[in-house]
């Protein structure tokens, strides 16, 4: 029989009603036999987020002012859950172990980790499934590194006796048994890791959405969602700022070639999204999606002969290196360099590099373009096709969009272009109206 694992993010278990449905779900599929939780997401739009909250009572602490009211929130909101899911947990005892943890100076990962372990405790008794603390089965270093093989070792080892289990996502612990949390939406690596320990049929990521969509709906009408996507074109996808899936969730299940499933828990008939090693594109498909976000510097220098005076790109980059500064893309041509940086990891140090570069290169000049978005077109179909090229950008003059920089990556799979800020929706449009047709 096949076997899947199951993981649903904060707005599938933000309260009994949408448990109800994760229910329905699991139920639905015996070979569901594994599932991972988040901690209880928004339940409507300004609502808090159950992680935020836990963070909040630690900031409190922090600042010296009483958590009791938050804390009370957050007692009172699973508190609700359990007695509308109609379960039995001793809520209470494990309210008064956060709290003693809490006034001994238990930290930030500690009093976040409490929403997916509470969570995962009422699930279970839901469920019907045995509870699985993921605390001591994923294993991070000293340095709070995970621990791969440490890791797959002990879910599998631990899971092969269980036939069923519920487990908190986001966290594990270091080798002194501290708890560490994975970076924001987290649990969907640890979804990964168990998948990958069990070796799952697929990865079930259940969400609010019915998987990736070809482009940004607020920005285009109604877009066409993606059936099927390669591990590597969501990669692209998910850099450029489509955001669906923790990036890190992808290398445990891809290294034993499972799929993820992304799935809507509001609407479980829709197939949602699977993302394979190999993508086999449906005929004619020549784009898989378009992606993009605003907020780049290009900073572009000119040297005549910079083509033949050996070192000057690495030494160009040997000064962001010396600054600290990371950079995106290195579009170049014969005698120009161009650099793009996200105006997030620049802050305020423009100057500074300028200076640096003006010192150490001596370029014949330098120019900054500070309102950049850069828009990547992503696809498989592309590398086998002619005149993917001339469409996008026949699409952009039409649109009368200016285009100020490309970059095709050499796996021909995606061409990113830097656009004005201002231009940036639409240009998104352009491209997908441009490939719409097929
Ligand atoms: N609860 C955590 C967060 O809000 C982790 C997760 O939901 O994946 O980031």
């Amino acid at each position: 029989m096949s076997l899947k694992v199951a993981k649903f993010g904060g707005s599938s278990v933000a309260d009994a009603i949408q448990l109800a449905k994760v229910k329905k779900i699991v139920d639905h599929d015996p070979a569901r036999r594994y599932v991972v939780v988040s901690a209880p997401g928004k339940r409507f739009d300004g609502d808090n987020k159950m992680t935020d909250l836990l963070y909040l009572c630690r900031t409190h602490i922090e600042h010296n002012v009483p958590y009791d009211q938050v804390f009370q929130v957050i007692c009172d909101r699973f508190r609700a859950m359990e007695l509308n899911l109609g379960v039995k947990v001793d809520l209470d005892s494990e309210f008064d172990t956060i709290r003693k943890n809490l006034d001994e100076g238990a930290g930030p990962d500690y009093i976040a980790s409490r929403g997916e372990y509470l969570n995962a405790l009422l699930t279970a008794s839901y469920l019907g499934f045995d509870f699985v603390d993921t605390a001591g089965l994923v294993r991070f270093d000293e340095k709070g590194r995970l621990m791969d093989e440490e890791t797959d070792k002990a879910l599998r080892e631990e899971l092969e006796k269980h036939e069923n289990a519920v487990l908190p996502g986001f966290y594990g612990t270091t080798p002194d048994g501290k708890v560490k949390t994975f970076s924001r939406g987290g649990s969907d690596i640890t979804g990964s890791l168990v998948a990958k320990a069990v070796r799952a049929d697929v990865y079930e990521n259940w969400t609010d959405v019915p998987g990736f969509l070809v482009a940004d709906p607020r920005i285009v009408n109604n877009p066409e969602p993606i059936e099927t996507i390669s591990y590597q074109e969501l990669r692209e996808l998910s850099y450029m700022g489509a955001s669906v899936l923790h990036e890190d969730a992808i290398y445990p299940v891809r290294t034993v070639d499972i799929p993820i499933n992304i799935r809507n828990t509001n609407d479980p008939q829709h197939p949602g999204t699977t993302i394979v090693s190999e993508a086999s594109p449906k005929d004619g498909r020549i784009i898989t999606g378009i992606a993009g976000s605003k907020g780049f510097t290009v900073v572009a220098l000119y040297k005549n002969m910079m083509s033949s005076e050996r070192g000057f790109v690495r030494r160009t980059l040997g000064i962001f290196e010396d600054l600290g500064i990371k950079f995106e893309h290195l579009p170049s041509g014969i005698d120009t360099l161009s650099i793009v940086i996200s105006n997030k990891e620049l802050g305020d140090r423009l100057p500074e590099l300028l200076e640096e570069i003006e010192r150490r290169m001596n370029p014949d000049s330098i120019e900054v373009s500070d309102d950049i978005a850069l828009i990547a077109t992503v696809g498989w179909g592309m590398a086998r096709r002619t005149g993917v090229s001339a469409r996008l950008f026949g699409a952009l003059a039409e649109a009368e969009v200016n285009i100020r920089m490309i970059d095709q990556g050499s796996s021909e799979m995606n061409i990113i272009v830097g656009v004005h800020n201002k231009d940036f929706e639409k240009a998104i449009r352009a491209i997908y109206e441009a490939f719409q047709e097929n």
